[in-house]
Formats: structure tokens, sequence, C-alpha cells
């Protein structure tokens, strides 16, 4: 087997650039609970759409505006340019407990990592993908956000030890945690093995993990008051700032980005990321990169028969059969594939982009996982 060495160190030499809110904005919505209606007017800040679980944070505008069209999929809001925003809450002197938590939701937080008290915690400070430089980008500009967010989380969480994990040279240091130095190679930037070479130990029991783009996020939530309107993404080398629902096509142009017909356009990182599939897609929460790859380079992939090569089952970090999951999604046999391992996938991508055959292997799990979570929500209802 041939292993190649994904290096996930970039060059930095410029801060993170903002990127003007557009005329319209597209807000994905899909499987959320809508909160605006067509013709609403709405304030900078405002939610438009709720999460079903009661741990992830509700989903707001970036600009004031008028809501045009509401879809199954999406909801655009023509802006109006103006500089409203929502009223700030005193979140810093708020108690920890449910309330906070509730808050920090509503704010646009994510709080699985946050609720209840564990002993350690682990801040992954790795660049999430090859490519991508968000990470080491926030931990050189946003000190003040990360010691925000830190100072939070541990007041939530209580942990006896936190834990900085960072590339191996970096002396970078958050005020209460222990920086631990790890080997800046793809796929170790995942919390899993990021949490594995800080403890020792796979899935420890009372671990919780944030990662340092999350941590950034609540503590500009904590400092300014204002809920999450948007992201910072690497493109083409650089860092922005996006608000949310910014149309790929607005990105594109403004970057002056050209794509051919052909394309893929990867909304995340070239592992993990997930080909839109229209350019009026918006920009997400937690979207942390653009990139557009070429029909020349890398063919598309596409639904042919696996060719029993055994790459992925080699390249796998989580020790699955990804070739065997992948035939047992096709014909819909998803309690089959959880046999193969289908749940200890922890999604690096790295058997679809190895597979000869250019199956479509990440999304058959991620299909399977959903249609599964799915079938369970139904069983409980
Ligand atoms: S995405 Fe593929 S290679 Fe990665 S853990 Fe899952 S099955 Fe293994
Ligand atoms: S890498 Fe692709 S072709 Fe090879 S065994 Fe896995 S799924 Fe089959």
């Amino acid at each position: 087997m041939f292993k190649i060495r994904y290096s996930l160190d970039c060059e930095l030499d410029n801060g993170i650039t903002d990127i003007k809110p557009p005329q319209e904005l597209n807000v994905q919505v899909r499987n959320l609970v809508l909160k605006a209606k067509k013709g609403g007017v709405l304030t900078k800040g405002d939610i438009v759409a709720e999460h079903p679980s009661s741990m992830l944070g509700a989903h707001h505008v970036a600009s004031c505006g008028k809501v045009t069209a509401v879809n199954y999929h999406s909801l655009t809001v023509k802006c109006s340019g103006e500089e409203d925003t929502v009223e700030p809450v005193d979140v810093r002197s708020m108690n920890a407990g449910a309330e906070l938590l509730r808050t920090l939701r509503g704010l646009g937080v994510d709080v699985s990592q946050l609720s209840g008290k564990a002993e350690t915690l682990v801040i992954n400070g790795l660049n999430p993908e090859p490519g991508v430089s968000v990470a080491q980008q926030i931990l050189r500009d946003g000190r003040e956000e990360l010691h925000e967010g830190l100072c939070l989380a541990r007041e939530l969480i209580s942990p006896a030890r936190t834990f900085l994990a960072v590339s191996q040279g970096e002396t970078i240091t958050l005020p209460g945690a222990e920086t631990v130095g790890l080997r800046a190679r793809y796929p170790y930037s995942l919390d899993p093995l990021v949490v594995r070479a800080v403890t020792g130990k796979e899935f420890p029991e009372h671990t919780r993990v944030i990662d340092v783009m999350a941590l950034y996020a609540l503590g500009r939530v904590a400092l300014t008051g204002l809920p999450v309107t948007d992201t910072i993404m690497t493109i083409s080398g650089r860092n922005y700032r996006v608000p949310i629902g910014t149309t790929i096509n607005h990105l594109l142009n403004v970057l002056n980005i050209k794509v051919e017909s052909g394309d893929t356009v990867v909304l995340g990182g070239p592992f993990r990321g997930e080909a839109i599939y229209s350019l009026y897609d918006g920009v997400k929460k937690g979207d942390y990169g653009l990139f557009v790859t070429s029909s020349k380079a890398i063919p598309a992939v596409q639904d042919a028969a696996c060719i029993n090569c055994g790459e992925c089952v080699l390249q796998c970090p989580a020790r699955v059969q990804p070739h065997l999951i992948s035939r047992c999604v096709e014909y819909e046999l998803f309690d089959q594939a959880e046999k193969y391992g289908l749940n200890s996938c922890f999604e690096c991508g790295l058997c679809a982009f190895n597979c000869f055959a250019r199956r479509p292997l990440l999304q058959y799990i991620r299909f399977a996982k959903t249609q599964l979570r799915t079938k369970a929500e139904a069983t409980q209802a």
C-alpha cells in the first residue's frame, strides 16, 4: 500500500478579510424548523430557523432585509442595506446552567459539547483538512475570542484538565490549558483521533472536544452578545469572514474564481466537504472552506462497481470496511451496513478519496447514517 502524507500546515501571510453582505442571501433551511415567513421583514440577527435537536443552535439572518421566497431548501432575503441588529444579550453575566445553555443555543451556538460536567476538555487547534488554514488563522488572530470562549466553556463543563492540541512546534498557549503538539497530518486532525493522541484512549468517557472554530464562535457570542451570523472560510489559500447565506456565485464573482462546466464546487474541505448542487446555494454556519475541483484534474465520483481492490479498507483509520458498507447501502440494507462498522466511521473521507473506481463511499455512509437516524427518531415519536 502506498500511503500519501497529507500535511495540514499552511502558510499564513494575511489577516481575515471581511466579505461584505451581498444584495441577496440564500439561507439553507433543509431539515430545520422555519421561524420566518415570506414577506417578513428581518433585522440582522433575527432567528430564521431552529434545529429540531435541543443541542444544536438556531440559525439567524446575517443582514437586514425582507424574505422574498421560502422553500424546503432555502429562505431568500433581499437585503435592505440597513445596519440595525437585534439587541445584544449579556451572556457573560449569566450563571452556568440550563438557562445559559438555552440562551447560547438561541444565539446560534451548538451546545452538545458544553452541556454537563466532564473531567477532560480538549481544544482541537489543528487545521481540519489539508488546504484549510482557518484553525491556524484563528489561533494567531483570534486570541481574545478564544480566551473568552474557553472561560465560558470551562465554566459550563468544569473540567479538571484542559488541553490545547496544536501542530507540533507551535508555541501557542491559552490560559488554563496545557498545550500538546501533535503531528499535523490528515486525518489526525479529526476530533476522535486528536482525543486519542492527547489522552491515549479511544473514545474515553467524561471527555469533551471543541475545535477552535467553535470556540472562537462561542467567544464572539460572549464578547458581543450577538448571534452567530458569519463563518470563517479558506478560499484560494486566504481566509475570509463570510456572512451566512452568501451565495457561492457571489463569492466566486467577488473573488474572481472561474468555474468551468463539469467542475465540482465543494463547500468544506477536499476530503469531507460536500459538492454543492447549485451555485445559488448559501454558505452555512460552520462551513470552513470553498474549493473548486477541475474535472480535468480529478474525475467526479460515480456509481461505478467496486473492483475489490481493497484500497479503502487499507486507508480507513477507523478499521471498518467501506466497500462492504457501501454495497449494503446501495441495496438499502442499512442494518447490515451497521454490522460492517458504519457507526465507527468518523467520516474522514479517505476511503472515497482513494477509491480507484471513484465510488461515492462517503456519500453512501452519510446517507445510511441519516436513514438510520430518521428511522430511530420515527420509532421514538
Ligand atoms: S470515511 Fe471511510 S476511511 Fe474514513 S473512517 Fe469512514 S469508512 Fe473509514
Ligand atoms: S477502494 Fe473502491 S474499488 Fe477498491 S475495494 Fe474500496 S470501494 Fe471497492
